[in-house]
């Protein structure tokens, strides 16, 4: 580490932007690491701020509370890519902001995202910017259909998307933007989608977790399991890709890629994000560095750990759905040894709100998934 990036040592304060779960867990890794953790979010009471040493309850757009907050931490990061760049260009007047500002302006914005890739020769699918219908007919011709359209701005889980497949439903598609600006992307008949979560310091020291392969339910993830189901090579070339973008991104921290595999074996770039990933949750159970520890020794200046997976595993998310009628039995999920539970703190359960996850181990994938699922559904025992 050169003197002017001294290595931030335990004992010193991180600061983390955003509140919500992947903050909880990259709180509990850095305090097991000995570092002091302040949260910063407009919310009280948060999943992240339950666990930090403090909770800074402003709005992202408050510059000078973000000012305040920055002088007393020795690095940031954030667990939420919904904030203004303005607000980390604040921060970065009294402490590295890892990754920096220019990866979350970048991966923050679909077009912008999607153009850096593909000018810099990652494959996605063909894709359109969108701001009238008359662009939108336009994509639909050189395109054609089936394609999705998305919101450029602030999507995640699905939310501001829609599938397009036929030219009657232009019109209304294009209403639903109520005027934002949208990408058009040529859908993608996939077989199967994967991710690869990735650590790069300072010096250019890089680590991916296996691949993981991810199933979704009404857009959201519902089960990842790790190693994927591809061959070594495909898997090489997923690391390779990953290991390329957080080069040309510069990225100082965690990058994951969410991909797709063609049905003709071949991987798409679907979408990055600057930081761990739900699709990671796997690792504190099954790897010897979990994502989140990964992340405090990223941004840290530490040496990045092995990403080994000690185990195959699978992890299922818990929504808010759990809860329609009462309480989940916890003990009846835990009654295989080999399931672990993890809750983020929320006191309201919504449909459709990332509660908690489980994390199961097995000598096979398939025995991992079986697990997962099985104490999932022992949930609804009553
Ligand atoms: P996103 O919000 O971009 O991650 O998209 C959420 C999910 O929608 C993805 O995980 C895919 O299952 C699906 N999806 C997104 N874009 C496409 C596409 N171009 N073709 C097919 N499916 C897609």
């Amino acid at each position: 580490m050169s003197p002017l990036h001294p290595t931030i040592l335990p004992g010193a304060t991180i600061g983390v932007l955003g509140s919500g779960q992947l903050g909880r867990m990259f709180a509990l890794a850095a305090r097991e690491l000995g570092y002091r953790i302040f949260i910063y979010s407009p919310d009280n009471d948060t999943p992240a701020g339950q666990i930090g040493d403090q909770e800074f309850v402003h709005a992202y757009t408050e510059l000078d509370k973000i000012r305040e907050f920055a002088q007393q931490v020795q690095v940031v990061t954030f667990e939420f890519e919904n904030v203004h760049s303005d607000s980390t260009s604040a921060a970065a007047e009294f402490a590295p902001v890892r990754p920096d500002g220019r990866v979350l302006h970048t991966t923050q914005n679909r077009l912008r995202e999607k153009t850096f890739l593909e000018g810099n020769g990652f494959p996605v699918t063909p894709f359109r910017r969108i701001n009238s219908l008359a662009d939108l007919q336009a994509a639909v011709q050189d395109l054609g259909l089936p394609a999705v359209l998305k919101t450029a701005d602030f999507g995640y889980d699905g939310k501001g998307q829609v599938k397009i497949t036929a030219v009657d439903q232009l019109d209304s598609a294009w209403r639903a933007m109520n005027g934002a600006e949208g990408i058009y992307e040529a859908y993608v008949s996939f077989e199967k989608e994967v991710s690869v979560v990735a650590a790069r310091t300072l010096k250019g020291e890089f680590a991916a977790f296996p691949v993981f392969e991810n199933a979704h339910a009404n857009h959201i993830l519902d089960i990842t399991f790790a190693p994927a189901a591809i061959n070594p090579q495909l898997a090489r070339e997923a690391a390779e890709l990953a290991s390329g973008i957080l080069k040309k991104l510069d990225v100082v921290g965690l990058l994951t890629v969410e991909m797709f595999v063609t049905k003709d074996g071949r991987l798409l770039v679907n979408e990055l994000a600057p930081r761990t990933h739900n699709s990671g949750h796997l690792t504190i159970d099954a790897c010897v560095t979990s994502q989140f520890e990964q992340q405090v020794r990223a941004v840290c200046g530490l040496p990045l750990g092995s990403t080994e997976l000690r185990r195959p595993a699978a992890m299922a998310n818990l929504l808010g759905d759990l809860w329609q009628n009462g309480e989940p039995n916890w003990a009846a999920a835990l009654e295989d040894p080999f399931v672990k539970l993890h809750l983020y703190g929320k006191a309201e359960a919504r449909a459709g709100r990332k509660m908690g996850h489980l994390t199961a181990t097995g000598d096979t994938t398939e025995e991992a998934v079986r697990r997962v699922t099985e104490a999932r559904q022992r949930l609804l025992r009553r």
